[in-house]
């Protein structure tokens, strides 16, 4: 079996879509002096769309989400050329290939993000290969079935918030993760705003279900320290992405200073980049994706990383890629899920793109045994309402 092509194809959102509500959510354009600006980069609507295809027809899909047009052209100018004619079943060697020859410029940010994509389309190939789930060339099943978490809860008005809480409460939810809206810039108010927004969801969930926190990268050092004491008697189980990827002393010192495990890594990449995050115990609790880190390949060694530093392993966004991961990896406790909504900040695209993805059943999610592959398809439903750049 030979890789024949790469089609990489932008998947870009056209459809009816929601407004972020105000302070829907911090992220690191809130420290600039445009605050106009923080809100309107946060969004996410369009997607690539990967199809690697074999010499006896067998089509692989992968994805990625990260500044899908210079990844269709990454993919497009570098990485097509470097895998294909080559064995898929060299998965090892064809990702080692695309990381290497592209190390001068892409091994961290867009690069490794098209890189996974490729690698994740692979993985569908090997599966659908040998009819198996790619969970099961993974290591197989470590769990019945995959708790996952709640993540929405945008910054809105509180009693919003709580019944959106209340609703996923019902439907059998244990855990929860919410945004905080509010930074360094919004003063002493703001904070009282975080800490209110936090109470009141406590109030609805109370203290038998799983709270989680979400920064986005919203806040600083200087902010994390001020606010992280106040938050302990909410007892979360995790303070998510308080400060920028880069700042890793600082994620480092924080984590050292509170007994709320600080998490992150959804902005990292590569195995090098978790083993500096482990070996300076700078989380404890790892959010690699997949679709950024280096694919599947990179991502079931990150997952051994982890294993061996007794540090949790939890994907970043749900998606299938990383629930294979999840299913397979003793060191993966759960998964983060995120609903299908309306279109709104464009975390909720993949499903208008894909058919296949598991829907979560009293809070756990499952994967079938008998669907080789990743499991997905590309849907039709929605298909009128993107422009498809080839
Ligand atoms: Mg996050």
């Amino acid at each position: 079996m030979k890789i024949k092509s790469v089609r990489a194809r932008v998947f870009q959102w056209k459809g009816k879509t929601v407004p972020p509500q105000g302070n829907f959510c911090s992220n690191a354009m809130d420290v600039l002096y445009a605050p106009q600006e923080t809100m309107s980069t946060f969004r996410f609507h369009s997607w690539t769309v990967v199809e690697v295809e074999t010499d006896d027809g067998i089509v692989g899909l992968g994805n990625v989400a990260l500044a899908p047009q210079v990844a269709k052209l990454i993919i497009d100018e570098y990485l097509a050329p470097l895998v294909i004619g080559q064995d898929p079943w060299d998965y090892e060697y064809l990702n080692q290939r695309m990381y290497r020859a592209t190390h001068a410029w892409g091994r961290k940010g867009i690069g490794m993000a098209a890189i996974s994509a490729v690698d994740i389309a692979i993985w569908d190939v090997l599966g659908k290969s040998v009819g198996k789930p790619v969970f099961k060339l993974l290591g197989g099943r470590t769990k019945e079935r995959i708790p996952c978490y709640y993540s929405k809860l945008y910054r809105t008005d509180l009693k919003a918030m709580q019944a959106e809480a209340q609703k996923f409460l019902d439907q059998g939810f244990r855990a929860f993760k919410m945004r905080f809206g509010y930074g360094p810039a919004h003063g002493q108010q703001g904070v009282v705003e975080n800490l209110k927004s936090v109470e009141a969801v406590r109030e609805v969930i109370g203290y038998d279900n799983d709270l989680m926190l979400e920064c986005y990268m919203g806040w600083n050092v200087e902010y994390a320290k001020r606010i992280l004491p106040k938050l302990e008697k909410f007892q979360p189980r995790w303070l998510e992405e308080p400060v920028i990827a880069d700042d890793i002393d600082g994620y480092a010192e924080l984590n050292r200073l509170t007994s709320i495990p600080i998490s992150g890594g959804e902005h990292e990449f590569s195995l090098y980049g978790f083993k500096q995050l482990l070996d300076r115990k700078a989380v404890s609790v790892v959010q690699y994706d997949t679709n950024r880190v280096g694919g599947i390949t990179m991502a079931h060694k990150i997952n051994a990383l982890c294993e061996a530093y007794s540090v949790p392993v939890i994907p970043h966004a749900g998606q299938m890629h990383n629930y294979h991961l999840t299913m397979s990896t003793l060191a993966s406790p759960m998964s983060e899920y995120f609903p299908m909504f309306d279109v709104e900040v464009g975390n909720e695209l993949f499903y208008y793109i894909f058919d296949g993805e598991p829907v979560a059943e009293n809070g756990f999610l499952q994967l079938r045994d008998d669907v080789p592959g990743l499991g997905l398809k590309l849907k039709t439903e929605f298909l009128d309402q993107f422009e498809i750049v080839e």
